[in-house]
């Protein structure tokens, strides 16, 4: 949304919905511009593989191959069946246009989950399926692990939404970003607070936390097993309408591809 709207809608406080202050002079939206744009050199070259086929978990994933090359960034949503602002962006992920590297997207990672409109599927909560120093406890769990090995990103992205706000509701961890210890964490925070929060909704200013990373969570395996350099982001549906917890997140997912070099945009890291 731009600023012009923003400041015309601004008499609607105790509506549902609050939009992003989003296009602020700040930037931000360049990744994204960025993403969606062409390769700056050469062509992308898209593949799709079907993972777990003819069980109920079948689902695609996407891997699109930059001419250049660069790291490997894996994408999830949909790890939660309701949080749809993962499934949305990781659905768009998967037509962007990375500069260099690979981008490989699974949009609907426990795709039983996402047709009931529920957190967790058959074996329940799939985020709670990655034990350390065991192997992955469902079917699911099996088979998504299996393909994040396969194609061995140095980064993982897995995309949620929470109820509240991380700090401020108990037991919420919405508008937060837990990350591995060598991630871009504060670096997104910062961006992210810069370009998309507006100022008179401070509390939902993004908090970036290192995570121990020693938890059951896929994000954890990731650092754990593949060194793999690992984010779980959260939004919040708590005053948000779902296209700005839609935009916020592509805003994520566009500024991590661009902090780790998969994009050319923005300034030099
Ligand atoms: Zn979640």
């Amino acid at each position: 949304m731009r600023r012009r709207r923003v400041l015309a809608a601004g008499g609607v406080f105790a509506g549902t919905a609050i939009a992003g202050a989003w296009g602020r002079p700040s930037g931000g939206s360049e990744a994204l511009e960025a993403a969606r744009a062409p390769a700056a050199v050469g062509d992308v070259t898209t593949n799709t593989e079907t993972l777990l086929p003819d069980t109920v978990h079948e689902t695609p994933l996407y891997e699109i191959d930059a001419a250049e090359d660069g790291p490997t960034v894996m994408v999830f949503g949909g790890v939660h069946g309701d949080e749809y602002n993962g499934i949305v962006v990781a659905h768009e992920a998967a037509s962007w246009q990375p500069d260099a590297g690979t981008l490989v997207v699974i949009p609907e990672t426990d795709v039983v989950a996402v047709k009931n409109d529920r957190r967790g599927g058959v074996d329940g909560d799939l985020n709670r399926h990655f034990p350390p120093g065991g192997e992955p406890e469902s079917e699911l769990a099996r088979g998504i692990w299996a393909a994040v090995e396969r194609h061995d990103p140095d980064v993982v992205i897995d995309l949620h939404r929470s109820l509240g706000i991380y700090g401020v509701h108990q037991q919420y961890v919405g508008q937060a970003i837990f990350h591995s210890p060598d991630a871009y964490g504060e670096d997104l925070a910062v961006a992210l607070n810069d370009a998309a929060i507006p100022w008179y909704m401070p509390f939902h200013d993004f908090t970036a936390s290192t995570s121990t990373m020693n938890g059951p969570l896929l994000f954890h395996e990731a650092y754990r097993e593949l060194e793999a350099t690992a984010y779980l982001f959260e939004t919040t549906d708590f005053l948000l309408d779902q296209e700005t917890m839609n935009e916020w997140t592509r805003l994520a997912v566009a500024k991590l591809l661009e902090f780790h070099g998969l994009l050319e945009s923005g300034e030099p890291r």
